[in-house]
């Protein structure tokens, strides 16, 4: 089939329903509805990317079995310019939505791809998985489909292991010739009701006694069976005008809980079953964690290159960007954006072989990367909010602003230091959507939570460091000392 087309994606929703819950009504055409719409034409808008002559040997690489094009994030890479391509592909979509799509199709397409080419590891429990792995990545790419994931199980007890509670989550039920049952929840799929899949496995840290809930596998979002219930929207369809909320009518990501009731799944779609070793072991046996990092770190940096660029416009535009603290913050933000550069750009050059042979992007900077941004991006919004202060309650609607009889007092007491009114209202707006309403505060809680929990994964950073060249420095230092020497002899002399 190849790349898709976006009125090919919107047409695959429209004829797929699913159970989905929001606003106390159950949703089965997501395409057309307001909670959905919006945001599912602007992932459409991505997959349209893919035919545009311009974008289309960014976005897209050549599958030299079938001749077909697929997306540029199935395409495993073979050299450095390989990987830079794939880099060029992430920044061209994630800049189309300044970064604040989170989970674009490309994200869980370079999962797959890591899944892919460490399959062997699925294979140790049998070959199946192994098969199944590589059918499922050479079904997802061949058909362009848009894939959400679900790995957390829900907050109901943090103390207790999942068997310890009871049918709450997402577990195991049942076993038959074709495949295997499976009820109970899971959180959160961002985007999962406008997506065409879901993947299911596990974070790092399962123990034994949680065999049934181990379970790496896919089901399409339409599973009977599979329920959504959606959290409440923060923008419904023709409620807001664009004029005023210019990036939450278009990019807000839904986000679901995941109800099984009784789902059956094929043996072609279950990658690893009941493995509790292999579920914990995956993120570190295969490239998972280099090829999403390297995605989302792409992406991370439009969205800091966005909101940076944000706080200076709004610094500029009142002259506060003449004051030295305002110089200060501005300058923390675009070291947090040129750290992002850098790292990138390392994960290049110490780039590895993975096992089948393809390339990978090094892991440490890219890993640092991730843990620096639950703490740099929140920082950065809080920066913006900052510059603006109380300039951002100020501002009056598009409505106001259309309104002729207070149009003398529009047009003249919003105007910024070099600005006429209406550009400093526009930038405000632009500014508050981003840094001030729920869409905003829904897009700091993303960067702080979506790799998982920011505060072990630092500790994580801790727990697999090789120190040697720490070790190395100490040691040598060290080494200054000498022995003691007794009371009275020469001093300095050291070893
Ligand atoms: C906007 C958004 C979108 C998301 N999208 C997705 C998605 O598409 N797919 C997906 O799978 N997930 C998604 N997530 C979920 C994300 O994976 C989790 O939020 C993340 O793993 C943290 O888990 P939690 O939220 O359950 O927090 P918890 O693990 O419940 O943590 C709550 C608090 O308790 C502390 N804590 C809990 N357990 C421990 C422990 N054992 N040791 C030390 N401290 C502990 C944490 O530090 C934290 O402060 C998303 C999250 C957000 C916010």
């Amino acid at each position: 089939m190849g790349v898709r087309t976006g009125a090919e994606y919107l047409q695959g929703l429209r004829s797929s329903p699913r159970d989905v819950w929001v606003g106390g009504q159950r949703v089965d055409n997501v395409a057309d509805h307001p909670a959905f719409c919006a945001v599912a034409r602007e992932i459409a808008a991505l997959y349209d990317m893919q035919h545009q002559p311009e974008h289309r040997d960014s976005l897209t690489a050549l599958d030299a079995v079938t001749g077909e094009r697929c997306g540029i994030a199935f395409e495993p890479a073979q050299t450095v310019d390989d990987l830079r391509r794939r880099r060029e592909g992430f920044r061209l979509w994630a800049e189309a939505s300044f970064g604040l799509l989170g989970r674009s199709p490309d994200f869980l397409n370079t999962t797959l791809l890591a899944l892919w080419e460490d399959r062997s590891v699925f294979g140790e429990a049998g070959e199946r998985y192994a098969d199944s792995v590589a059918w499922y990545y050479d079904h997802v790419r061949r058909h362009d489909l848009f894939l959400s994931h679900a790995l957390v199980p829900p907050q109901n007890d943090r103390t207790k292991q999942s068997h310890e509670q009871g049918a709450l989550h997402l577990r195991v039920t049942g076993e038959e010739d074709g495949g295997i049952r499976i009820s109970g929840a899971r959180m959160i799929a961002t985007l999962g009701p406008v997506a065409d899949e879901i993947l299911l496995y596990n974070l790092p840290g399962m123990k034994p006694g949680d065999e049934d809930h181990a379970l790496i596998c896919a089901v399409p979002a339409s599973a009977p069976g599979l329920r959504q219930i959606c959290r409440q929207p923060y923008v419904i369809a023709g409620e807001r005008a664009s004029f005023d909320h210019p990036l939450s009518t278009r990019f807000e990501e839904n986000d679901s809980l995941l109800v099984f009731h009784d789902v059956f799944v094929p043996w072609q779609r279950v990658f690893s079953y009941r493995n509790v070793k292999l579920s914990g072991e995956m993120y570190f046996r295969t490239a998972i964690r280099n090829h999403t990092a390297y995605q989302t770190n792409t992406r991370a940096l439009a969205k800091m290159q966005f909101a940076t660029g944000l706080a200076m416009a709004v610094a500029r535009s009142i002259g506060a960007d003449t004051f030295l603290h305002v110089q200060h913050m501005l300058g923390e933000c675009i070291g947090y954006v040129e750290h992002l550069k850098s790292g990138l750009a390392r994960a290049e050059v110490e780039a590895e072989r993975t096992a089948s042979g393809t390339l990978r992007p090094a892991l440490a900077p890219l890993q640092t990367l991730r843990t620096m941004l639950p703490q740099a991006y929140p920082r950065v919004i809080e920066i913006l909010q900052t510059i603006g202060a109380g300039g951002f309650m100020l501002m009056p609607s598009g409505a106001d602003l259309a309104a002729e009889e207070i149009a003398g007092d529009t047009a003249t007491y919003y105007a910024g230091a070099q600005l006429p009114s209406i550009d400093r209202v526009k930038l405000f707006k632009l500014a508050w959507d981003l840094a001030g309403e729920a869409f905003g505060q829904r897009l700091v809680q993303y960067e702080r939570y979506y790799a998982g929990d920011p505060v072990r994964n630092i500790a994580g950073t801790y727990l697999a460091v090789d120190d040697t060249d720490y070790r190395r420095l100490v040691d040598a230092a060290l080494a200054l000392a000498g022995e003691p020497q007794p009371a009275g002899a020469a001093p300095g002399s050291g070893a």
